[in-house]
């Protein structure tokens, strides 16, 4: 049976977020964009409502709701800012998902319980100076010694670089596959911000997602004790893409948020503002525009719950999540274009939000893997060039044994 109908406890949380996000952030999400400036105190609050272990069972300390819940409080969030999304991207969906999945027990109690109750943030350090889409590029390296890694290298445009307390990194552990671009060689650790060798920073000229904290790390020769490596030496490229599945699924739910606000505000003000006499809501290249946001809205919100689904009932999802991802980010593309074209010059002001939407859009066309990676993987899957094997870790369905 199909069923379309979202639970009650769905629903609650549908409510719950959005009255937060109206209430606590959107009177002052410009005056915070303006600024460049991140809210920690957005953080705390985000703890209280369970958002940021809101897929962690509660024997690790989350709130033990489904994945259909991630997306929700995904969508609801960027439906008021970018950044708040972002948040539970890297935190709860790239690392806490990935620590329960693939995190030993210990790592689960010293890291994944901390996180999951508010208590530390956690972000995800893959992209480099050097190497984004092309993750074998990556220059970091791990050198053994004895009981620890010696972690040396920089990370590049990593979101809440400058704020979280841990980073799930990734560096390559064998020189030989290294120099072959073999991703057997590379590793995952958690790093922790106090480690010795340790440096971070904020990105200033960033343009998009202002209220949110984008930076880099930097590890000099970071003694990792082995306990932290996640998964087995040379998993690390899985987990990198494992990963990848959990957070794209909260970008794709977020984007769908970002186009269900540009639709908001672009029916209000088309009902405000008149042009030739009558409302510009009478005219029909208007219409257009809007009725383009409501159908991409749908389809955004239909291609996520059922990459939610999928991770509910336990099955693979990377090719329905990438799709997901690809679809939401460049209709969230389009609609804010849109939605500052409908508000015409208004709209090239931040007085209104459109103009924030239309920063914060392109972000996520990039991020997560681009429209073009996207594109290609969609292809391949069609073509039967690629196709999706199990890996040792899955991540456990709603109400399963982590
Ligand atoms: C706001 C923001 C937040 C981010 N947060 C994080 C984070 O928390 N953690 C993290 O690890 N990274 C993060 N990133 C980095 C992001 O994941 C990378 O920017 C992304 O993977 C693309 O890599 P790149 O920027 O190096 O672009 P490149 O890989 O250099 O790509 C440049 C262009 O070439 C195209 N291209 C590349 N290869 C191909 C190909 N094979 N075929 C066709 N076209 C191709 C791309 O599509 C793109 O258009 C963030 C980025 C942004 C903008």
């Amino acid at each position: 049976m199909i069923d379309f109908e979202l639970s009650e406890e769905h629903r609650i949380l549908e409510q719950t977020v959005r009255d937060w996000g109206a209430r606590e952030v959107a009177p002052r999400i410009r005056d915070l964009d303006r600024e460049h400036k991140f809210d920690r105190g957005v953080l705390p609050q985000m703890a209280k409502l369970g958002l940021l272990g809101v897929s962690v069972p509660a024997q690790y300390g989350g709130a033990g709701m489904d994945y259909i819940s991630l997306g929700i409080a995904s969508e609801e969030l960027e439906y008021v800012d970018t950044s708040l999304r972002v948040i539970m991207s890297v935190h709860a969906g790239l690392n806490c998902l990935t620590l329960l999945t693939w995190g030993t027990e210990d790592q689960k109690q010293r890291y994944l319980v901390p996180q999951a109750q508010g208590q530390k943030i956690a972000t995800y350090g893959l992209t480099e100076p050097a190497a984004g889409s092309d993750v074998r590029g990556i220059q970091t390296v791990a050198v053994k010694k004895g009981d620890r890694y010696l972690l040396t290298g920089e990370k590049m445009w990593i979101s809440l670089a400058d704020v979280a307390d841990t980073f799930l990194v990734f560096a390559w552990t064998d020189p030989e596959l290294k120099k072959q671009r073999n991703t057997a060689g590379i590793s995952a650790f958690i790093v922790e911000r106090g480690f010795k060798g340790f440096s971070s920073g904020t990105l200033t000229h960033k343009w998009g997602i202002l209220a949110g904290n984008t930076g880099f790390f930097k590890m000099d020769e970071v003694e990792v004790p082995a306990e932290n490596v996640v998964g087995k030496p040379g998993e690390g490229f899985k987990i990198a893409m494992f990963a990848l599945d959990q957070g794209r699924f909260t970008v794709a739910a977020g984007a769908t948020g970002l186009i269900r606000a540009c639709r908001d505000a672009s029916a209000k003000y088309a009902g405000e503002r008149r042009a030739f006499g009558v409302e510009i809501a009478q005219h029909q290249l208007v219409k257009e525009m809007i009725a383009q946001m409501e159908s991409d809205y749908q389809a955004s919100r239909l291609l996520w719950l059922r990459s939610g689904w999928l991770k509910n009932v336990g099955r693979r999802n990377t090719r329905e999540t990438g799709l997901a991802k690809w679809f939401a980010t460049v209709a969230s593309e389009r609609a804010a274009g849109d939605a500052v074209q409908i508000h015409g010059a208004n709209g090239y002001s931040d007085e209104y939000p459109v103009g924030r939407f239309y920063r914060n859009c392109k972000g996520a066309v990039i991020y997560e893997g681009t429209r073009e990676i996207h594109k290609l993987m969609q292809a391949d899957y069609v073509l039967g060039f690629r196709s999706d094997r199990p890996t040792r870790c899955e991540l456990p369905p709603f109400g399963g044994q982590p």
